[in-house]
């Protein structure tokens, strides 16, 4: 292959997270978000000339910027809580799922304590009943953030684009709430590390099929961070349902350093990439230094979570538009459930990226 091999850092530890099933709608379901699917990227990448990187483990401080330390104590806790719990017996499952959400609706104002039992005190902080919690999950979530942190590294030292695969997922893990299948906010932590490491001023470019409502509002208040979102309109009934939409631009200092871009179910690739490409030139005219991109490729086709309408050659395309910002950029990845297809559509964003030509003249 002609084109530049991007460094692809991973950990065999993010397979150890096992979500079993989702509680959708009153129904357990199977879960989508699987161990298999990091084998699926690894090898397309691989496939593809890339150069495989193992995960550097880094300290807590970046995570501990971006989330609530209490969360981070619950998640770290929780299965070891629901082991030593009555759940065995009442329930025979080891999962964490929350069993009611202590929000203003319930508490009424009344000087609410956190529950004991972890099964209720698990809605402090899990904010959908889809997001479970097993044994391996801590450990899972903490490795994917070593694989943003050492991507980060790398284009620190002057890769000009690195990969991490991420495993859980995280752009809808908010500062002190996980849900969608995300525990720790990947992007929202290679974001900051690149502020930390002197970047000036950093834009995350979220093309997942959803909103990234975690880190829009980790970000929604600041002025360093932009972010920029296209996804399925939650107005059309999509997760995450109640925020993500395009009057939502930013607040206080951040005013203006948020944007969201929704589209209609059943967007095909022309709109869906003039929504990226509005994207890459708003972070390049913004005068960012630097980008994280959260790749989700479930607004592909054939992808069973969302209703757009994208083809691997889009996803491709997408990459082209972003890379030809010339912005070093770490893409994390984030969303994306059809087996068959996931490692060609990540490739095909990789590879377009890598190679970084314009869609058309910059406006
Ligand atoms: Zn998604």
């Amino acid at each position: 292959m002609d084109q530049y091999a991007v460094p692809v850092v991973w950990s065999a530890e993010t397979r150890e997270h096992d979500p079993r099933h989702e509680i959708w709608v009153g129904v357990a379901t199977e879960g989508t978000e699987v161990a298999a699917r990091v084998d699926t990227i690894l090898a397309a990448l691989r496939d593809q000339g890339h150069r495989v990187v193992e995960a550097e483990t880094h300290g807590d401080d970046v995570l501990a910027a971006v989330h609530d330390p209490e969360m981070l104590e619950f998640l770290q806790g929780a299965a070891d809580r629901w082991r030593v719990g009555p759940y065995a017996d009442l329930v025979g499952q080891e999962r964490v799922v929350p069993y009611l959400f202590p929000t203003p609706a319930m508490t009424g104002g009344l000087p609410a304590r956190p529950a004991v039992s972890v099964h209720a005190d698990a809605g402090r902080f899990v904010y959908d009943t889809m997001t479970l919690v097993g044994p391996g999950t801590w450990g899972a979530a903490r490795a994917a953030v070593d694989c943003a942190l050492t991507a980060v590294d790398l284009v620190d030292r002057g890769e000009p684009l690195a990969y991490a695969l991420c495993r859980p997922p995280g752009h809808h893990a908010t500062r002190a709430g996980l849900g969608g299948s995300c525990y720790l906010n990947n992007a929202a932590v290679a974001a900051q590390a690149l502020r930390d490491a002197g970047r000036g001023r950093v834009a995350v470019i979220d093309v997942d099929a959803h909103q990234g409502n975690g880190t829009a509002a980790i970000f929604y208040d600041r002025a360093d961070v932009l972010y920029g979102s296209v996804h399925v309109d939650p107005a059309a009934g999509w997760f995450p349902h109640v925020v993500g939409h395009a009057e939502e631009t930013g607040r206080g200092a951040g005013e203006g350093a948020t944007r969201n871009l929704p589209l209609p179910e059943g967007t095909t690739d022309e709109r869906w990439l003039e929504g990226v490409q509005d994207l890459a030139e708003w972070a390049a005219s913004a005068g960012c230094d630097a980008l994280v991109v959260s790749l989700g490729v479930d607004a592909a086709l054939d992808d069973p979570e969302s209703p757009l309408l994208v083809s691997e050659e889009g996803y491709g395309r997408a990459g082209a538009l972003v890379g030809a910002t010339n912005l070093p950029a770490v893409v994390v990845q984030e969303g994306g459930y059809h087996l068959p297809t996931l490692g060609g559509l990540v490739a095909a964003y990789v590879g377009g990226h890598a190679s970084g030509t314009p869609l058309r003249a910059a406006r």
